[in-house]
């Protein structure tokens, strides 16, 4: 009895601690960095000064803008002594590449400059051009040599389709160091959380409607990058009305058509999910399936044009449809 009354003394001291701590403080921020906005949310500890420096950072290295960054050198020169990150991200996304059936390509950005998408310029370029553009394009073509990456003559790469997922690895590292054990950040579409709310629930991300400005529902993780690659995010309408995205079929050098309106993957490594949303964008529902099926270690949410929201078994349940949306939804088994 004694006991008993003592563990219920302790019990009720925990509880009263805790209520009197109340919940850690919340640190905000957004800034724009990477050519888009990114925000980040940590309990008990700001780091987001951090952050923002590791995005520029990362930026400073990876850039196909700014002539002076390792990648800006190797599209001008066809070659940089580059530092062991840069080397390491690329053979990264070579490796996607080899996965995914070159659906993945960081040889495509002759085409992305063509069309206009670092610019600003738009324009579907005629169709010689493309022949040309479709030849400048081949993964297989980029030699690594210890730290010398070199590309043939015309060829340049663009890290953009995995860059924001290498930032998420990093800001994951970053904040865990500093001793954060609850956080999220909006990397420019691409979430990363460390462990759940401070309330101990998890994460609730939601999913953009392609269509429009809701979600088609909400996923909750925990510890998790949940990586969104959609024709929305950047595109223009041409001449005839279509619209034409980011995303670019290194097949065909023009905007992928794989069905989809976007493609969201959640998993562990925020590279290989954001490899994979971009790649998945331009596969198409059928092939993302036989590769789930195949590699694992990654979950989607597949939003389709024939109004369906396909997800696959391992979050069926962590899932939630937005009722109002309009959407189907099926479950990839
Ligand atoms: P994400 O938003 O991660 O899907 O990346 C899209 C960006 O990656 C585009 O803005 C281009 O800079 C580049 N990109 C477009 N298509 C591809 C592709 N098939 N493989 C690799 N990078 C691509
Ligand atoms: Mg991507």
């Amino acid at each position: 009895m004694k006991k008993n009354l003592s563990l219920l003394f302790a019990a009720a001291f925990v509880f009263l601690s805790l209520s009197a701590c109340g919940a850690p403080r919340e640190y905000a921020s957004d800034f724009f960095a990477m050519d888009t906005y990114m925000s980040s949310k940590t309990y008990g500890t700001d780091a987001s000064g951090a952050v923002k420096e590791e995005a520029e950072r990362l930026e400073s290295l990876f850039s196909v803008t700014d002539e002076n960054s390792e990648i800006g050198v190797l599209n001008v020169k066809g070659s940089v002594k580059a530092s062991t990150e840069t080397v390491e991200l690329i053979e990264k996304a070579l490796e996607i590449s080899e996965k995914t059936d070159g659906a993945l390509d960081i040889t495509v950005y002759p085409a992305v400059k063509a069309w206009g998408f670092t610019t600003g310029d738009y324009a579907v370029p005629s169709p010689e051009r493309i022949e040309e553009l479709r030849a400048l394009t081949d993964y297989e073509k980029v030699d690594i040599d210890g730290d010398t990456v070199s590309v043939p003559e015309g060829f340049m790469i663009d890290l953009g389709a995995v860059a924001k997922g290498y930032l998420g690895d990093r800001v994951r590292v970053i904040l865990k160091d500093s001793g954060i054990t609850s956080a999220i950040a909006d990397l420019g579409g691409n979430i990363v959380t460390v462990g759940d709310k401070p309330d101990g629930s998890p994460w609730r991300v939601a999913i953009r409607d392609p269509n429009g400005d809701g979600s088609v529902g909400v996923i909750e993780v925990t510890d998790k990058c949940v990586v969104t690659s959609g024709g929305y995010e950047r595109y223009f309408t041409d001449e005839n009305g279509v619209k034409r995205w980011h995303i670019i079929d290194p097949a065909t050098a023009q905007p992928a058509d794989g069905g989809l309106l976007s493609a969201t993957v959640i998993g562990e490594g925020c590279v290989l999910c954001d490899g994979l949303s971009t790649a998945i964008f331009v596969m198409g529902a059928e092939k993302a399936k036989a590769l789930w099926q195949s590699e694992g270690g990654f979950e989607m949410i597949l939003v389709t044009k024939a109004g369906e929201v396909l997800v696959t078994d391992g979050i069926k349940d962590s899932f939630f449809l937005d009722g109002g949306s309009g959407y189907e939804l099926k479950v990839i088994g």
